[in-house]
């Protein structure tokens, strides 16, 4: 079954109602990049709404409500039965004596929450970690593991919002980052040629002086 039975209207309208129906981990457990595409999916019909496990039975009855469609049993395919929902709203911690620094972990978190440089010790940002668990897997070491949220954070429905902006800021400086090592390739690529065709302008006014020489008299 998907979206196609339930009518969507305005596609674009709908989608951003759905996505504000979301978790915003942006853990891509749906099978989508994120919160956004799977909301802009459910909106087209492309995808139907029992594939956020983070969300839960809460999200899962806003979805199909907001679609006009009675709630799905939760998709078993992308919605693992084994776990309960609550075990999806941890917090990620390091243990800062095994970190070897590599920083594969900042490279995949999608909202930013890990800090450390290369060659250095990292560590999470509880406040704002999703829980999306998308750092366990690159990490060499296995020094990462999800511990319960702790009373003293913000829940995670609060944390919504904040999550949605820090995944779109962080798009969009990745999109700047790559937009700038674009150019910098451009340039390098543009004064190779450049010298490239100043050696061979230098080789052929040499070659042309030593042919005027040789006809001489
Ligand atoms: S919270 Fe995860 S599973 Fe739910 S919509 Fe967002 S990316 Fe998909
Ligand atoms: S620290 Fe890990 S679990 Fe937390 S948001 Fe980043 S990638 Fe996800
Ligand atoms: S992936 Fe693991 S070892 Fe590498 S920086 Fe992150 S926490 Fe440290």
């Amino acid at each position: 079954m998907t979206g196609r039975d339930y009518n969507p209207i305005d596609p674009a309208t709908l989608a951003t109602r759905l996505d504000a129906l979301l978790p915003q981990t942006q853990c891509r457990r749906c099978g989508f990049n994120g919160c956004r595409p799977y909301a802009e999916a459910l909106a087209t019909g492309a995808a139907a709404p029992n594939r956020c496990p983070p969300g839960g039975t809460v999200t899962l009855a806003a979805l199909a409500n907001a679609l006009g469609c009675a709630p799905l049993a939760p998709d078993p395919a992308y919605w693992p039965a084994e776990r309960p929902t609550q075990d999806f709203l941890g917090v990620a911690v390091i243990d800062e004596a095994l970190c070897i620094g590599c920083f594969k972990c900042v490279l995949v978190c999608p909202v930013d929450a890990i800090i450390g440089a290369p060659k250095f010790m990292h560590t999470v940002f509880a406040a704002e970690c999703s829980g999306c668990e998308l750092c366990l897997p690159p990490c060499p070491v296995n020094c990462i593991s999800m511990q319960p949220r702790a009373e003293t954070l913000p829940t995670s429905d609060s944390m919504a919002p904040r999550w949605r902006n820090r995944h779109l800021a962080r798009r969009a400086r990745l999109a700047r980052e790559g937009e700038a090592r674009d150019e910098a390739r451009r340039r390098r690529r543009a004064a190779t040629l450049k010298d490239q065709a100043q050696g061979y302008d230098i080789a052929a006014a040499i070659a042309r002086a030593k042919a005027r020489k040789a006809g001489e008299p």
